[in-house]
């Protein structure tokens, strides 16, 4: 298991879902966590329950931010920074659907999705790299999809902000490498949460005939992943991206 002692870590959010499991497991493996939420915070504090029940000490806490607001991702850096004095590990998962086919997707749809998982993460990676580049020293893990490596139909809006992720994380990796900077992706399948739960039963059944396991993914399948990203055992990997899929995508 890969050990995170030590290293101070933002997962953005991590109020639910996949988010929330990631911060658990960031935790559980030694990570101090900054514990993102944008809006009602007791999901976020269920997090730092989970940590008080398994008995992970810690000065984890939770932080209030909104990724499509450029000052207020500058203000949670800065939050996290000027509290435990260093940024070690940033996981950019906050990310949204606004599913519709392409000729009735509303600009509004595109663009709100585009701006939260896309350019959410953007504003957050900036910021983070910043102190990261000073540090010489960071791991960056993007949340895309796999959807943002073969498409999916209904999701023009989301494939696009998730494969502009895969571009981001490349591009970063580049710029930051020479500061021991690193950006990798995970590529999610179909992974059970509130995400998908809302899908049509005919939906989830077909989704299940693509999965060579023949199960939906769970959150945890997912930060298993990313803690290892995270992780010095990950120190000489960056621009990657592992689709996390069940067998979904392989060629
Ligand atoms: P989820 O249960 O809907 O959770 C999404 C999280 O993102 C929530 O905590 C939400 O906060 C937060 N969020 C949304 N907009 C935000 C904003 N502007 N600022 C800060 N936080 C914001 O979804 P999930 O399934 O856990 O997905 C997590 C990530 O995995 C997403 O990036 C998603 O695209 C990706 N993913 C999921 C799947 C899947 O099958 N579930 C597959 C591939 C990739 P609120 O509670 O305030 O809404």
């Amino acid at each position: 298991m890969s050990d995170l002692s030590g290293k101070i870590a933002l997962v953005t959010g991590a109020n639910r879902g996949i988010g929330s499991e990631i911060a658990y497991e960031l935790g559980r493996r030694g990570a101090t966590v900054a514990v993102n939420y944008r809006g009602d915070d007791s999901g976020a504090r269920s997090v730092l329950r989970r940590f008080a029940e398994a008995g992970v000490s810690g000065a984890s806490d939770t932080f209030k931010g909104d990724v499509v607001d450029a000052a207020s991702c500058v203000a949670l850096i800065d939050a996290i920074v000027a509290r435990y004095g260093r940024l070690d590990v940033v996981v950019n998962n906050a990310g949204i659907t606004r599913d519709g086919l392409l000729v009735r997707m509303s600009d509004g749809d595109w663009d709100s999705v585009i701006r939260t998982n896309l350019t959410g993460a953007f504003f957050i990676t900036r910021a983070a790299a910043k102190i990261m580049m000073k540090q010489r020293s960071g791991s960056i893990v993007n949340i895309s999809s796999v959807v943002g490596l073969v498409g999916n139909a209904g999701q023009a809006n989301y494939a696009s902000a998730k494969a502009g992720l895969i571009g981001l994380t490349k591009s970063v990796a580049r710029e930051l490498a020479s500061r021991n900077v690193r950006v990798n992706a995970v590529a999610p399948g179909f992974i059970e949460t509130g995400m998908t739960a809302e899908l049509p039963q005919a939906a989830r059944e077909a989704a299940l005939g693509n999965i060579a396991m023949r199960r939906f993914g769970t959150p945890a399948d997912i930060a298993a992943a990313v803690a290892f990203f995270a992780s010095d055992d990950a120190a000489y990997i960056t621009g990657q991206v592992l689709a996390i899929d069940g067998g979904m995508t392989f060629a």
